[in-house]
């Protein structure tokens, strides 16, 4: 269950980031899987699917990437790298 609150996390992140920034929707997502994170691409992304139902990232393309370094001191985290919006004008 870590890896659904870790990702719950992240939507809470995006989603503010996407009202701060007049965002009326997420168009993609950049994420770094820390090396401690304990969680793989794949099953990552089947759970953004999921928790990002309803939401402004809904739909987001996903890109991610996977850090190695075990000694970083965020190798625990799924880190929010940026995200791409749409501005609806
Ligand atoms: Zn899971």
């Amino acid at each position: 269950m870590h890896e659904f609150f870790l990702v719950k996390d992240l939507i809470r992140k995006i989603t503010s980031l996407a009202h701060e920034q007049g965002a009326s929707r997420v168009t993609g997502v950049i994420v770094k899987l820390g090396a401690l994170s304990h969680i793989s691409p794949d099953h990552f992304r089947e759970h953004f699917i999921h928790a990002s139902l309803g939401t402004v990232a809904e739909g987001a393309r996903l890109n991610i990437e996977v850090l190695t370094d075990v000694t970083d001191p965020q190798s625990q985290e799924v880190l929010l790298e940026n995200i791409e919006i749409y501005l609806a004008t």
